[in-house]
């Protein structure tokens, strides 16, 4: 079993742990490069680095220790979903060519011609969560750990390098919207998107967090210098229907929520998003569509919303709602001038759909 792990840290972190041998600077960089950027998962084959180095490392301790991919899945919509090897524990990480779940929403057909144009990774920051969610399959696991940085950015280039992606050359967007709710882990969180942005070399904007709207997360975030896009989970249309499919809205109400974003200096032309899950007859119907409108307009934020079609799981009472009422519902949004898109499932074949994430280790879809 790998010790310590050198993935995780930041340069400065590893020309700390170069200079404890004796080292200079710039081996530190070297190591950055073959792990983030070359993607190379043992530290034998960093050829860069001298070989007496490479074994006096490893009589520190030290190992390359990414994550790696221990079992896969594969939709027939194209989506794959991952389990991927932390410690004695799995996390999911899901592969969505042609995804929808860009922030501009505008979605293609999957593994257009077998190939890919463009690919969205969602990926996971804690193993389970504490938030509880009604309507969310992931809060049956309750709460288990919090992910480090290096296993939050690990799950990203495990997943980069099984598709051979060229990150110059291909579009590749980030949603954190796998299990856990990342600013219940927020340290860990924005050292990985750091990471992420600095030594993997994906832009911010290509990244997307989606909170339950934990407001002292959100005040942070708001403060950082450069950061993701954000997204809330409002799923709901007034306080009292939040408060009975997400309980944590008794701590922190939609206005709290709201108030939080607000601060937040939105850039040129950025907008927030809004997911907004449809349970049928909860939160589906046109009334609940004219309310979202009113409170959209009230907190006169630069908003658009995702419509998700609740996806089922064992053991969740809802129902998913009707097309027809999907539609109506989106109507009702553009009709009053708000940006809305609908969400296309991904993967639920293979229990990789929002929501879905639970550590299944059984697919309809046909193993990868
Ligand atoms: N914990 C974060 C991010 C992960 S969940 C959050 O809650 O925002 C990503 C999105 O999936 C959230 O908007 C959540 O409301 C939605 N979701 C959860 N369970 C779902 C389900 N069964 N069907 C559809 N969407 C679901
Ligand atoms: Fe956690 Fe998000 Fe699921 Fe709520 S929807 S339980 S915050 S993962």
């Amino acid at each position: 079993m790998p010790g310590k792990a050198l993935f995780g840290l930041d340069v400065a972190g590893l020309t700390a742990v170069m200079a404890g041998l004796g080292q200079k600077g710039y081996r530190a960089k070297q190591l950055a490069q073959a792990m983030y950027r070359e993607r190379v998962s043992a530290l034998d084959e960093i050829t860069t680095l001298p070989v007496e180095l490479r074994q006096r490392l490893t009589e520190e301790g030290w190992a390359v220790g990414r994550p790696q991919i221990a079992e896969s899945f594969k939709s027939v919509d194209g989506t794959e979903r991952y389990l991927i090897q932390v410690g004695a524990q799995t996390v999911e990480t899901v592969w969505m060519p042609e995804g929808d779940e860009s922030p501009d929403g505008d979605d293609g057909d999957a593994a257009e011609l077998g190939g890919w144009k463009r690919a969205t990774i969602c990926v996971s920051s804690q193993i389970g969560c504490a938030v509880n969610c009604q309507f969310c399959l992931t809060a049956k696991l309750g709460m288990q750990r919090n992910l480090t940085a290096g296993e939050i950015a690990g799950q990203v280039v495990a997943v980069l390098e099984r598709h051979k992606v060229e990150l110059n050359k291909n579009r590749v967007n980030l949603v954190f919207m796998g299990m856990g709710e990342p600013f219940l882990n927020y340290d860990n969180f924005m050292s990985a998107v750091r990471l992420l942005m600095n030594e993997v070399g994906i832009a911010a904007p290509r990244m997307t967090v989606s909170t339950s709207g934990i407001v002292p997360g959100i005040l942070r975030f708001a403060q950082e210098p450069v950061r993701p896009r954000l997204a809330i989970s409002l799923n709901a249309p007034n306080d009292a229907v939040r408060e009975s499919v997400m309980p944590i809205n008794r701590k922190w109400s939609i206005g709290d929520v709201l108030d939080a974003v607000g601060t937040i200096a939105f850039k040129n032309r950025e907008k927030i998003t809004f997911e907004y899950v449809l349970l049928q007859g909860v939160t589906d119907q046109p009334e609940h569509a004219a309310e979202v409108v009113r409170l959209l307009r009230k907190s006169k934020l630069p908003a658009m919303v995702n419509l998700i079609a609740w996806n089922p799981g064992p053991g969740i009472a809802y129902a998913s709602p009707k097309n027809e009422d999907v539609l109506r519902f989106q109507a009702v949004l553009l009709g009053a001038g708000v940006q809305t898109y609908i969400r296309r499932p991904r993967g639920r074949d293979i229990y990789a759909a929002c929501g879905q994430l639970k550590r299944t280790t059984a697919g309809a879809g046909v193993e990868a």
